[in-house]
């Protein structure tokens, strides 16, 4: 694939790269693709992993990103926001260490960044986990949001991150959020019970 940054020909660039981007999510999709996935360091005892999909995912993001910035300011916005979806597993993994819950390895991979560590027994340490990675971006959205073109794209996607992470659905930190809440409240409730003097 050839794909040099001529501002005037960047339509029809733009659309070479989403066809090239559509393509392979479709052969990934339907698991035509040979997956590898590579250690890339190490923080203490945690892998900094990355699939070949990483690269996709932040060429996808940096393709929406031209339409809106052109192609140097939405390159360096794809990276930007990989490096948001980073950030959001950093949280989460800054707040696990510090609530002693073992975190295995953080990475990134076409659906996104993701973090492979244990549950805690403890349901307010899972809620504080899990709050943890959805706060990060809430921080870069104030952070970047004064900032210029490129930061301000940025701070909205952060905004939006850290708002769909925290809707209660599927495997999603809000997920987790409600069903720790819901542990905790249910602990409470039974804790009362148990306390109650007879009369
Ligand atoms: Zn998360």
């Amino acid at each position: 694939m050839q794909f040099s940054f001529d501002r005037s020909r960047q339509p029809h660039q733009l659309k070479r790269l989403l066809i090239v981007l559509g393509t392979y999510g479709r052969a990934s999709a339907a698991g035509q693709l040979r997956r590898f996935r590579v250690t890339i360091s190490r923080i203490g005892e945690v892998e900094l992993q990355a699939t070949e999909g990483a690269l996709v995912l932040g060429l996808t993001f940096a393709a929406v990103s031209m339409i809106r910035l052109g192609n140097w300011g939405g390159l360096v916005a794809g990276i930007l926001i990989v490096a948001s979806l980073m950030i959001h597993e950093i949280g989460h993994l800054a707040m696990a260490q510090c609530l002693g819950v073992r975190v295995k390895a953080i990475g990134l991979c076409l659906k996104g960044a993701y973090v492979r560590r244990s549950s805690s027994p403890e349901p307010l340490s899972e809620l504080l986990i899990a709050a943890s990675g959805p706060a990060a971006n809430a921080l870069l959205f104030f952070w970047l949001r004064d900032g210029n073109a490129v930061a301000r794209w940025v701070a909205m996607l952060n905004l939006v991150l850290a708002a769909s992470s925290l809707l209660p659905v599927g495997p999603s930190d809000g997920q987790r959020i409600a069903s720790s809440w819901r542990t905790l409240r249910r602990g409470r409730i039974n804790t009362n019970r148990i306390s109650t003097p007879p009369l």
